[in-house]
């Protein structure tokens, strides 16, 4: 494999994805002839490919990895750093011991707490941060907003967006098993909707792409007042902060110290009781807007697993309480009270306002609340605090 005659050079926190789609425009070519020519071409077929694997996004084998570095002028640990797994390391939905998994690679499979299928954005910082570099080619599709934690901007103060504002597309969506929509296809910029246009278009004649420019996206409908936007960004910016390269090593949850990972593990399962027990928790939720958003929520939800409770086999009813909300909004309101839960004095004061959540779930869904409490899933105070159930 020979190396590119030109590369880019990685931005903050860019997937792998992103840099593709930005080295695909910047040389004048097409994504396809990019993973051809960087090894990332599932072996075998001959000619280019058509398909990026999902997990190439999450974790590359060592020989791919060289390839992919040595052909790109980048540094094995410049590629590494495209990647998700690194990221479970501190955010325990990720991490092994909280998601046990058979390979690396199937980590990403039925864990509806990494986003491999869509990403949220921002639209101002996709738009670039004014260099020459991101003025061409845009700025850096981020490996944080493939975390479902993580729903507003800091730096821009607003929440993410996660639809194409053309066609509606949830954005970066896979088409046809593809981490890359439309391989080779070379006249999209990297900021633009690649979902395939509205089927108007007859059988024979490939749809265009939506090609909406993400970075134009208007303000979300509908103004946050200010407490609430007061909320969500002192939640976002505690647990971005939590996740950032160099953050703190620990950090408390459920009124004892614990390693930064295991906490994002206790966020997770303390979402999932939020829902299935609401709305023992609503009178923790920061305003009333955020209470009323996941008023809405839980209806869906509760409209979601009413026909899966008379279901035969195995039962699946709870999985709609136990998935992260796609919506911004709702995402930052029942973190909002997750962590205010998990952020009592002592083991003592986390026991005590868990214990209305903890009882409701028990009598409601006794499988799922012993799913939640296994100590490959949460921490060891929060297993504490939520008793031996
Ligand atoms: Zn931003
Ligand atoms: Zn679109």
């Amino acid at each position: 494999m020979r190396s590119l005659p030109r590369s880019l050079d990685p931005l903050p926190d860019e997937t792998i994805t992103g840099f593709v789609l930005r080295l695909a425009h910047r040389l004048g070519t097409t994504p396809a002839e990019i993973l051809l020519r960087t090894g990332l071409a599932p072996g075998g077929s001959p000619g280019l490919p058509t398909r990026l694997p999902l997990s190439f996004q999450y974790h590359l084998d060592d020989a791919h990895l060289t390839v992919f570095a040595r052909a790109t002028l980048l540094m094995p640990a410049e590629v590494a750093d495209m990647l998700l797994a690194p990221l479970g390391q501190r955010y325990g939905p990720l991490n092994p011991a909280f998601t046990p998994r058979n390979t690396p690679a199937r980590m990403i499979y039925d864990n509806p707490w990494v986003l491999t299928r869509s990403t949220r954005y921002c639209p101002p910082c996709l738009t670039g941060n004014g260099t020459l570099i991101q003025d061409r080619h845009g700025g850096p599709w981020q490996r944080l907003w493939r975390l479902p934690m993580i729903f507003l901007c800091v730096r821009h103060q607003r929440l993410l967006a996660h639809q194409c504002p053309g066609c509606g597309a949830f954005a970066q969506s896979p088409h046809a098993g593809s981490a890359i929509a439309r391989l080779s296809d070379d006249a999209l910029n990297p900021w633009q909707c690649r979902s395939a246009e509205a089927r108007s278009a007859p059988a024979e004649h490939p749809a265009h792409a939506c090609g909406a420019d993400l970075t134009r996206e208007s303000a979300p409908a509908g103004e946050l007042d200010s407490a609430t936007m007061a909320a969500l960004v002192q939640v976002q910016r505690h647990l971005a902060g939590l996740l950032a390269e160099g953050g703190p090593e620990s950090t408390t949850s459920a009124g004892a110290p614990v390693p930064v990972a295991h906490y994002f593990a206790d966020l997770r399962a303390t979402v999932a009781m939020i829902f299935r027990s609401w709305p023992e928790a609503r009178p923790y939720a920061g305003t009333s807007f955020l209470a009323a958003a996941l008023d809405a929520e839980h209806a869906s939800r509760t409209a979601q697993a009413q026909p899966l409770l008379n279901t035969a086999g195995k039962k699946k009813s709870s999985k709609p309480y136990t998935a992260p909300p796609s919506d911004s909004l709702v995402t930052g309101a029942v973190l909002q009270i997750a962590t205010r839960l998990l952020r009592a004095a002592d083991p003592c004061e986390a026991r005590e306002s868990m214990a209305p959540l903890v009882h409701k779930l028990r009598d409601a869904d006794r499988a799922l609340s012993i799913y939640l409490c296994r100590a490959a899933w949460i921490s060891t105070p929060m297993r504490t605090a939520v008793g031996d159930c």
